[in-house]
């Protein structure tokens, strides 16, 4: 007897399907691109509870025939492709002909659609099932519903993420869609609200504005050869502290490009500092034979053959229009003043904020009254080092014995404030009220975290409620932001969370805060301040190594500095 078997399809399905969907996001993003290979221009998707209960996808598309029904939810069943050579030459959002029956091998599928001339019919396969097809009635396009996707496989169940986290990564890719296809009306509505709404009389500019809800972005288009681009890209003023706002799509498609996302950095070098990033919606039109949309199941991530041109015609056309813009301006229309607006901005926004300090000020590491230093005397000392001085704002120069000390300010303030917060809690951060209040707006996706770490983020010491669906009013601040950019500040923290893998995990919030509050790099010290620093250094338990591992201290011996001297 043979023991080499055909899988019966009810299983390989069930394995494909592990490989095009492996969240909720990946069925929206398959039915979505359906959709759009219809010929839709109209699309409603609507999801419950994270799109774990429910994903429906409606459209308005050409449908499909009555008799192609069965086949849609058969692997590798499409209508896309006839020849492999088609395989090379057509433009669709993908043909592999596997999502269908992935999908309704996992969930409760049901699809109904219509024809032009024909009559309307539903397919319903529950879970991998034999699919049972009836008449229906639906007056245009294609409506997939996938209820309790993954109900079937415990496995795959335990690992989609809280309804709150499915929500986000769908929200971020309807965005994401709606932006690169302007041609397009999207509506999303979870649990029974609409949350985002585009319609297709909108740019791509006024897309990507009402996502970043920024107005200061530039719109340009350019051709090469067979590349075009149109691109929606921010003045260099608009700054975020992720990547995530750099839309890479090609061909219309939402793709994963990590050199392309890169190449949109570099465009930004020197306009931006380091640690922050612009914002653009890059929209690429590749000839379809220089492209391969096929090579990933959940087709997030497509091969472009010419990468290396398609980067340096992306990074020219952006350099270009970001050097046109500032030089039209420059001259007659006075919008772009990179540079001086930033200033500007900071500026208000320090004078903005006033602090009420006889009512609420507690004192924090560095603002102690000098009554109570244990640093006396009046010359450089503490304990056993001197106190020598700074270098470059950065490194606090001691002396001991025989030995020179160079102490990096803001890891050992860092290290100093992680075993103060660990020991007596984040309810120690000092904090203080603002006189006048101070709005930060913020995107969805940092509202939603800073509510998932509403009590963590009160602990670090700011007190805020929501003003408005996308503004912060912050009433409280840290102590230590005294002078700082209070809401760079606070956008940094909530970026700190969007990373924190364990939700809630108060040891990584001491760290962040720690980090957060902790003076920088860069910062001018009095020697009082520095004095104070080194003595809180060697009395906290680990001076030598910073929270996240990096060294505190770097120490030189007498001998060996003479000996650069030859004594
Ligand atoms: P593929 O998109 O790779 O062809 P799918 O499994 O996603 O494979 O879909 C199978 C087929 O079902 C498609 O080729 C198309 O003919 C049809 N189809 C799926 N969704 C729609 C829709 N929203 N409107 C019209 N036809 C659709
Ligand atoms: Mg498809």
């Amino acid at each position: 007897m043979p023991e080499i078997k055909l899988l019966p399809q009810e299983i390989s399905n069930k394995i494909a399907a592990g490989e095009v969907v492996e969240r909720p996001f990946n069925v929206v993003k398959e039915l979505v691109e359906n959709s759009v290979d219809a010929g839709a221009d109209n699309i409603l998707i609507e999801i419950v509870d994270g799109g774990r209960a429910l994903i429906r996808v409606t459209d308005n598309g050409r449908g499909i025939l009555p008799d192609d029904l069965e086949n849609s939810v058969k692997r590798f069943a499409t209508s896309k492709i006839s020849e492999i050579d088609d395989v090379y030459s057509i433009n669709t959002f993908g043909f592999r002909g596997e999502a269908l029956a992935a999908i309704s091998s996992v969930s409760d599928f049901s699809l109904k659609s219509v024809r032009e001339g024909f009559d309307a019919f539903e397919i319903n396969v529950n879970f991998g099932s034999e699919p049972v097809i009836k008449p229906s009635s639906i007056p245009f396009g294609t409506v997939v519903t996938v209820k309790n996707l993954f109900e079937n496989i415990p496995a795959r169940y335990k690992f989609l993420k809280s309804s709150t986290a499915e929500y986000k990564e769908i929200l971020k890719f309807i965005k994401q869609f709606s932006v690169l296809n302007e041609k397009i009306s999207v509506s999303f509505i979870s649990d029974g609200k609409t949350v985002f709404e585009v319609f297709k009389y909108e740019s791509v500019k006024d897309r990507f504005a009402k996502i970043l809800k920024e107005k200061e972005l530039i719109y340009f288009e350019n051709e090469y050869e067979a590349m075009k681009i149109n691109c929606c890209a921010g003045l260099p003023n608009v700054q975020r502290f992720r990547k995530d706002m750099i839309i890479i799509g090609i061909n219309g498609r939402v793709v994963k490009d990590n050199s392309l996302v890169f190449t949109v950095i570099q465009a930004y070098h020197r306009l931006i500092p380091e640690g922050k990033f612009p914002v653009a919606a890059v929209n690429l039109t590749i000839a379809p034979d220089n492209l391969d949309v096929n090579i990933h199941p959940a087709k997030t991530s497509v091969k472009i053959y010419n990468a290396r041109d398609v980067g340096s015609f992306v990074y020219d056309s952006l350099t270009n229009a970001l050097n046109e813009k500032k030089l039209n301006e420059t001259g007659k229309d006075k919008n772009f003043k990179t540079e001086t607006r930033d200033y500007e901005n900071n500026f208000k926004q320090k004078a903005q904020v006033t602090y009420d300090i006889t009512e609420n000020f507690e004192t924090s590491s560095l603002f102690e009254p000098l009554e109570s230093l244990e640093v006396t005397g009046d010359n450089d000392a503490v304990g056993d080092f001197k106190v020598i001085g700074q270098l470059f704002d950065t490194v606090i120069v001691c002396e001991i014995e025989n030995e020179a000390i160079f102490i990096d300010q803001h890891i050992a303030h860092e290290r100093i404030l992680f075993e103060k917060y660990k020991k007596y809690g984040l309810t120690d951060v000092a904090s203080m009220v603002l006189v006048e209040p101070l709005l930060v707006d913020m995107s969805d996706e940092d509202i939603i975290i800073l509510n998932e770490n509403i009590d963590i983020v009160k602990k670090f010491g700011f007190e805020f409620e929501m003003f408005g669906k996308n503004t912060v009013k912050i009433t409280s601040v840290p102590t230590s932001l005294i002078n700082k950019n209070i809401s760079d500040e606070f956008q940094m923290i909530a970026n700190e969370f969007y990373s924190l893998k364990t939700q809630k995990n108060m040891d990584y919030a001491v760290v962040t805060m720690a980090c957060k509050t902790a003076i920088k790099a860069g910062e001018q010290l009095t020697h009082f301040e520095m004095k104070k620093l080194v003595s809180d250094l060697f009395n906290s338990e680990n001076p030598y190594t910073c929270p996240h591992g990096r060294p505190i201290i770097y120490k030189m011996k007498k001998e060996e500095l003479f000996a650069k001297f030859y004594r």
